[in-house]
C-alpha cells in the first residue's frame, strides 16, 4: 500500500493550487454577485488542459489518470469550486468518445479541448434521482431526431455550447433511453436561468426544447445504449464532487488554522482553546479520511475496476466531512465568519448544491446499500 502521490502527480498538484489560488481565489466573489464567469478564465483553464483531461489523445487530450482528475478537481475548488465544475463534463466526453460518430469527433472534440462549455443533462422536472422516468422525446425522422421537451437544473446552462443529453427513443423505463448530443444554437432551444443559493457562475437552469431538430448522427452509442453510458458516467462524477467538497473545505480549514492563532480573546490566542483546536483537529481527521476514500476510489477506477460503491461511499463522506468543516469554520471566525468578506459562506452554499448533484446522500446510501445486500434487497426490486 502507497498512500504518496507520484513526483509528477505531486508536480502537477503545486502547478494546479498555485493557479487556483492566484488566478481563480481573487475573483470568487464576483462570480456569485451576478457577473457572468469571463471567456478568458476559461480560456485560461483550457489552455492548461483542464478541460481536456482525459479527452483521446488525437484531439489533444493529456492522458491523465483519474487519479490526476481528482487532483485537479480538488486543487482547482480551493480557488474557485464552481469554476472547478467546467472539467467534469469534458471528462464526459473522454469517456463516450469512443462512442461519438467520426463526423462528430472532427467537429467538436477540438473545441472541447479549446474550453467550449458542455453540459451533461438527464433531470427533468419529474425525473431526477429515477432518472429512467425521463420524458424528454427524440423522434426519428430522416437523418435528424426531433426534440421535445425539458431538461432541468441543468448546470451551465446561461452558456453552454453543447449538451450530451439523455432522451426518450424508445419505450418507457430505462431501456428506452438513448443519449445524443444536442448544439445549443439549434432552432427551438431556449433558456432560463435559475436564482440559485450558490453555484452562480455555473448558471444552472432549464433547457427547453420544442421540435428540434438534431442531426442522426449526434447519436451517441445505438439507441437505447443511454442509460448504462449515464450510469457509468456517475461513478467517477460522485468522488469528483466529492473532492471539490474536499478542496473548498481543506482551504477553509487552512485559513481558520492562521486566524485562530492571531485572534485573542481572554488573553491569548483562541487557538490555545481545546474547544477550537480540537473542533479543528475533528475537522482535518474527518475531510482528510474522505479525502483518501475518494483517491482510493480513483485508485481502482485506475486499474480498470468499477467503483459504484466507493464512488458513491466517497461522494457521501467527503460531502458530509466538507459541509461540516466548512460550517466550523464560519463559527470559529465569529462574526466575521457570517460576513461576505470572507469566502467561507459562499464555500458552504456552493457545496450544498454539490450534495445534491449527481445523487443526493439517499440515493449514495441506496447505491452502498445495494452493493452489500444484493440487489434483492432494493426497495424497488
Ligand atoms: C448544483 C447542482 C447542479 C446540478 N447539475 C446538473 C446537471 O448538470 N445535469 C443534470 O442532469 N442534473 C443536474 N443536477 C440535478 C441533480 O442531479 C438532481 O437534483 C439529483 O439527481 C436529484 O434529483 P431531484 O432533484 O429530481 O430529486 P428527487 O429525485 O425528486 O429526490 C428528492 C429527495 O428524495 C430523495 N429520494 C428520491 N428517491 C429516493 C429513494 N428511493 N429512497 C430514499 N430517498 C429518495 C432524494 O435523495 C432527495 O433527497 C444538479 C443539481 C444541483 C443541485
Amino acid at each position: 500500500m502507497d498512500f504518496a502521490f507520484t513526483p509528477e502527480d505531486e508536480i502537477f498538484r503545486r502547478s494546479v493550487r498555485e493557479f487556483a489560488v492566484q488566478r481563480l481565489l481573487p475573483d470568487y466573489r464576483r462570480w456569485d454577485r451576478g457577473e457572468a464567469l469571463p471567456r478568458e478564465i476559461i480560456g485560461d483553464m483550457a489552455s492548461r488542459g483542464f478541460t481536456k483531461l482525459r479527452l483521446p489523445a488525437d484531439y489533444g487530450g493529456e492522458g491523465a489518470s483519474f487519479t490526476q482528475c481528482g487532483i485537479a478537481a480538488e486543487e482547482l475548488s480551493r480557488g474557485d469550486p464552481n469554476v472547478a465544475m467546467l472539467i467534469l463534463n469534458p471528462m464526459v466526453v473522454g469517456e463516450i468518445a469512443h462512442l461519438l460518430r467520426e463526423e462528430f469527433k472532427g467537429q467538436w472534440l477540438p473545441k472541447i479541448a479549446n474550453g467550449a462549455v458542455v453540459g451533461v443533462d438527464s433531470t427533468e422536472p419529474m425525473a431526477g434521482s429515477d432518472a429512467a422516468q425521463l420524458r424528454t422525446t427524440a423522434r426519428l425522422k430522416g437523418d435528424y431526431y426531433e426534440v421535445n421537451g425539458e431538461k432541468s437544473s441543468a448546470s451551465f446552462t446561461g452558456f453552454m455550447e453543447f449538451s450530451i443529453m439523455f432522451v426518450r427513443t424508445g419505450p418507457s423505463g430505462s431501456r428506452g433511453i438513448s443519449c445524443i448530443v444536442v448544439p445549443m444554437d439549434l432552432s427551438g432551444i431556449s433558456r432560463q436561468v435559475y436564482r440559485s443559493p450558490g453555484g452562480r457562475a455555473t448558471q444552472r437552469g432549464s433547457v427547453f426544447l420544442d421540435d428540434v431538430r438534431v442531426p442522426a448522427l449526434n447519436l451517441v452509442g445505438e439507441e437505447g445504449a443511454g442509460f448504462n453510458i449515464m450510469m457509468q458516467q456517475f461513478d467517477f462524477l460522485r468522488p469528483l464532487l466529492g473532492l471539490m467538497g474536499v478542496g473548498a473545505a481543506l482551504k477553509s480549514l487552512e485559513e481558520t488554522v492562521e486566524y485562530v492563532k492571531q485572534r485573542q480573546a481572554f488573553g491569548q490566542p483562541i487557538a490555545k482553546f481545546e474547544g477550537v483546536s480540537f473542533e479543528l483537529a475533528e475537522n482535518f481527521t474527518m475531510v482528510e479520511a474522505a479525502r483518501l476514500m475518494a483517491y482510493k476510489a480513483f485508485f481502482l477506477k485506475d486499474q480498470g475496476q468499477p467503483i459504484p460503491k466507493e464512488g458513491a461511499m466517497a461522494k457521501w463522506l467527503c460531502i458530509q466531512a466538507a459541509l461540516s468543516a466548512i460550517h466550523s469554520c464560519i463559527v470559529l471566525h465569529g462574526h466575521y465568519g457570517y460576513s461576505e468578506e470572507l469566502p467561507l459562506e459562499l464555500r458552504l452554499r456552493d457545496v450544498l448544491g454539490y450534495e445534491i448533484a449527481e445523487a443526493p446522500p439517499q440515493i449514495l446510501k441506496l447505491i452502498i446499500s445495494r452493493e452489500i445486500l444484493g440487489r434483492g434487497f432494493l426497495p424497488h426490486a
